[in-house]
């Protein structure tokens, strides 16, 4: 009986020393497994096992958190340099989430994730647009934060009966359509003048029973100021055209254009257009060459020196001057004529723009002439300086950079006058 007793108790005493240690490895391994992610533990037995593959599973599970935050990193950096503005909008129409661009485009602030989007943006036909939450539909707002702005808005679906609104700035293309369609306009007012005039010589033509010589004469001789003007006008029209739309050629690989010859003949041909009217001084740098487009300069620079002469009285002194200016070369048409008014100024190089609508046709003027000068200059990297007071005068000046300037074949510099 001793022994069996001694036996049970001995089996008792070690049962309990097991469960003891079994709830003391069991303590230890909760712990761990509320703990920060750590290496396995070991406690022997069945818990190494179990702690290695939860310590696997806890791995796995980090490295898909890391992945997940990343992507979510990567996709709000994405998101926030998008030109649009993007607003994820819960179907009661609070905002769930915005990007970057949409705090510059529509002055949203983190706090206001939660509003409704209808508090933030009032306009009535954007709320009505929300509400009625059509996909095929877009429209155009002013911009909340600048009215002058022209915004295009578009709804989309988004995961969970969510809606994302997709707002882009289409402010330039507005304008460049209004543009268009006042080009237009001016091209067709501008032909329908001389056509009008020509039909109604033909017209009345038809009427002639018989003509002489002299008849015939007289007729071309009205119909020709009209068909030269749309000659003229559609000229221009194509020289804006391909200066508008051709590529221009790189510094390098322009060719090396004689400015000091072509001012030369320039002022030559002044003389001419005036036929002694006007009194010329012409200063040019001889050695001053730069690299262009020779027709295109030429273009612009006869332009100004035909405004000269078409625009001031007889007797107006006319100063044409090529010579370095500061890092760069300048080509200036000086006159003491009448001078513009200054609201007339920053509008000048504008295409159809005339001060004296009747005087620039009566001249042979199309109202492109300062248009032309302006586009062959940004093809140039220069830029044109208008300078003039109300009875003293005017300053066309056109500079150039110095990148443009042909270096090596300069000559040391030589004034030459011609009166
Ligand atoms: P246009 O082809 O009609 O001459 P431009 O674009 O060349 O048109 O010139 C625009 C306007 O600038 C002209 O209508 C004229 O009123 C004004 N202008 C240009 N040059 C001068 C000048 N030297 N003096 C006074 N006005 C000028």
């Amino acid at each position: 009986v001793g022994a069996i007793f001694h036996g049970a108790l001995g089996l008792a005493v070690g049962f309990s020393a097991y469960i003891i240690s079994l709830w003391h490895r069991f303590a230890k391994f909760e712990n761990w497994v509320h703990g920060p992610v750590a290496e396995p533990t070991y406690l022997g037995g069945m818990f190494d096992d179990i702690s290695f593959r939860i310590h696997r599973l806890r791995q796995r599970s980090r490295k898909r958190k890391k992945r997940m935050s990343e992507l979510l990193r990567r996709w709000q950096d994405s998101s926030g340099s998008l030109p649009d503005a993007t607003v994820v909008i819960n179907t009661n129409g609070t905002i769930a989430w915005f990007n970057l661009t949409a705090s510059s485009m529509l002055g949203l602030k983190p706090s206001d994730t939660g509003q409704h989007i209808t508090n933030l943006i009032r306009n009535p036909r954007f709320v009505h647009f929300i509400r009625e939450a059509d996909y095929t539909e877009h429209m155009e707002i002013p911009s909340p934060l600048d009215v002058s702005k022209v915004l295009n808005v578009r709804l989309s679906a988004y995961g969970n009966k969510q809606h994302l609104l997709l707002v882009s700035d289409v402010t330039h293309l507005r304008r460049l359509m209004t543009m268009r369609r006042d080009f237009i306009a001016n091209v067709s007012h501008e032909l329908r003048t001389p056509l009008t005039v020509i039909l109604g010589y033909l017209e009345s033509l038809k009427d002639e029973e018989s003509l002489d010589q002299d008849d015939i004469k007289q007729y071309m001789d009205r119909l020709e100021p009209s068909a030269k003007r749309m000659k003229s006008l559609v000229e221009d029209l194509l020289m804006l055209s391909s200066l508008d739309t051709d590529a221009p050629a790189s510094v390098e690989s322009s060719e090396v254009v004689n400015v000091a010859g072509m001012v030369r003949n320039i002022c030559a041909e002044a003389e001419q257009l005036s036929g002694g009217r006007h009194e010329f001084h012409c200063n040019i740098d001889k050695g001053l060459k730069i690299r262009g487009v020779d027709k295109e300069i030429y273009s612009a620079f006869m332009n100004l020196v035909s405004n000269a002469v078409r625009y001031t009285p007889d007797g107006t002194r006319v100063e044409i001057l090529w010579q370095e200016d500061g890092d760069g070369a300048k080509f200036c048409i000086n006159d003491n004529g009448p001078g513009i008014q200054p609201e007339h100024i920053p509008r000048l190089t504008e295409r159809f723009y005339r001060v004296d609508v009747g005087r620039s046709r009566q001249t042979g003027g199309t109202g492109l002439g300062l248009a032309i000068v302006k586009q062959v200059l940004r093809r140039h990297d220069a830029t044109l300086e208008i300078h003039s007071r109300v009875g003293q005068g005017a300053s066309f000046c056109c500079h150039f950079p110095a990148a443009r300037l042909e270096g090596e074949e300069q000559q040391p510099q030589s004034n030459v006058t011609y009166l």
